[in-house]
């Protein structure tokens, strides 16, 4: 008898993939969330190459929402973790020492700005970023005996409940909610150093002011580049000025690098652009090599802790360590984060020619290979920035990257509105086109590209071929000012 045929096979493939997803909705969470863009069942992967079940392969720039710095199944992180495997240590440890862990705190050291590296000690928490957020909270409460804490608009840390509290979205009084700089939606309406500027002296204002309503903080959590936030690079002057105005009132800063760690914005840590040293950092994602792991590191004369003040019956993942410490160390000999850097340059100005072409973008902006694009609404005829509600347009692409703006500009850089509909329409014509993109800023509006930082100049190129290609079918389809009715007609209950 003979064989299924290939048609048989492909066939069976897609009732597999189809099942899977119709019972993945019939059982799991309303929460879910990727799961609803990407309607896809990854069954194999190697670096940047995702395959599903039904045989389809896509480029994957959403790398476990930039977990993968090497990509999925790196050779050097599966070898890592198959050496732990043979080897017959214990693969849960709880906070005991381990010669995995003693060489993943001696590659996690080495790879720490300066002024921390000789003076650090390390928690480790629960395996999940939001896990070090809550411990580096309670450690400065602890360290300063003082509750509040600093966080910033657009802020995203994590979903317990303290991390909430400092995201964006919350709106509890016990953190206090600064300016964060951004050139295209300043809230300022100025952009650039001069937008960062008054951020800043908000800041220092509201410190200094015994009536602000906000008491002196036991620390202060930013993030050197907001991820979720929208992708938006803090400028390094304004970097600069916080780490002066927290020192200069003994107010711990925590950067959590959760995301923009381990090479991903073209520098080891972000902070390091600005060449500051925090005081604690809050690490996660690329640091167990696409493992759950999650640290604190801090001064050690932040260390008052005392036994078991922090806890985790898995802050002892053996796999995610040694995966981590071949991750971090790929990245150091082979240059990746040079190679982010220069490739995130070249990728960002080949974004930037494409937001000339198309007025639906708004905004190209990113550090490294940490990329996002803002969708917007367009003016009646399609063009940028033409009538008054739409506010004078930015022109294509105009707020930039970091320290770009408006300063010297005329008139004040007004965004066009935000576009969710457009963006989450670029998210599904790329996946389409076999590209997973991630969609991410304050109104969903911006389709952000995380690639690993092993992407190859061909792979990349892919990626621009296929994102242009969705631009452009979503800018053919869109009605310009469609968006603007949209929303006056969800005003009026419409
Ligand atoms: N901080 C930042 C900057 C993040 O981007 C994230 C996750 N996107 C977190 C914290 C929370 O990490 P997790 O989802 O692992 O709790």
């Amino acid at each position: 008898m003979a064989g299924p045929t290939a048609l048989q096979d492909a066939s069976a493939a897609r009732a597999a993939h189809e099942g899977i997803l119709r019972r993945q909705s019939a059982r799991e969470s309303a929460a879910r969330t990727y799961a609803r863009a990407l309607p896809i069942v990854p069954v194999r992967a190697r670096g940047l190459t995702i395959e599903g079940a039904d045989g389809r392969r896509y480029l994957d720039c959403l790398s476990g929402a930039g977990t993968l710095a090497l990509g999925h199944n790196h050779p050097v992180v599966l070898e890592a973790i198959r050496k732990v495997l043979d080897s017959g240590a214990p693969l849960h440890a709880l906070d005991l020492a381990t010669p995995v862990k003693d060489a993943f705190i001696t590659e996690l050291f080495r790879t720490l700005p300066p002024g921390l590296s000789g003076h650090a000690r390390v928690q480790f928490c629960g395996p999940a970023g939001t896990d070090a957020v809550e411990a580096a909270f309670k450690l400065v409460r602890a360290a300063t005996g003082r509750s509040a804490l600093l966080a910033f608009a657009g802020a995203y840390h994590g979903m317990t409940s303290g991390a909430l509290e400092a995201s964006g979205h919350a709106s509890d009084v016990r953190v206090a909610r600064l300016p964060y700089p951004q050139d295209y939606r300043c809230p300022f309406g100025v952009g650039g150093p001069q937008g960062a500027e008054l951020a800043a002296r908000w800041t220092e204002s509201v410190l200094d002011d015994p009536k602000s309503g906000v008491p002196l903080p036991a620390g202060m959590i930013l993030e050197p580049v907001q991820g979720e936030g929208g992708v938006l690079p803090a400028p390094d002057d304004w970097m600069r000025r916080m780490r002066q105005i927290t020192a200069d009132r003994s107010i711990p800063l925590i950067a959590d690098e959760v995301q923009t760690g381990v090479g991903r914005t073209g520098a080891f840590w972000a902070v390091e652009h600005s060449g500051i040293t925090p005081d604690v950092m809050v690490l996660s994602k690329a640091i167990g090599g696409s493992l759950p792991l999650a640290v604190v590191v801090y001064r050690d004369d932040l260390d008052v802790w005392e036994p078991g003040a922090h806890a985790g019956t898995f802050r002892g993942n053996q796999l995610a360590m040694a995966a981590g410490t071949a991750t971090m160390a790929y990245v150091r000999e082979n240059a990746l984060t040079e190679r982010a850097a220069a490739l995130g340059t070249r990728m960002l100005n080949q974004l930037r020619l494409l937001a000339e072409e198309f007025p639906v973008i708004g905004d190209v902006r990113g550090r490294g290979l940490m990329i996002g694009v803002e969708m917007v609404e367009t003016g009646e005829s399609g063009e940028p920035g033409e009538s008054e509600e739409w506010g004078v347009g930015a022109g294509p692409g105009g707020g930039g990257g970091v320290g770009a703006g408006g300063v010297g500009s005329p008139r004040p850089v007004l965004p066009r509105p935000a576009s969710p509909a457009l963006a989450a329409a670029v998210q599904r014509e790329c996946l389409r086109r076999g590209l997973i993109v991630e969609l991410g800023g304050r109104h969903s509006s911006v389709v952000r590209l995380l690639p690993p930082l092993t992407i190859t100049d061909e792979q990349a190129a892919a990626v621009l071929d296929r994102l242009a290609d969705a631009v452009a079918a979503v800018a053919r389809d869109h009605v310009p000012g469609s968006g603007r009715q949209q929303q006056r007609r969800r005003r009026s209950g419409g």
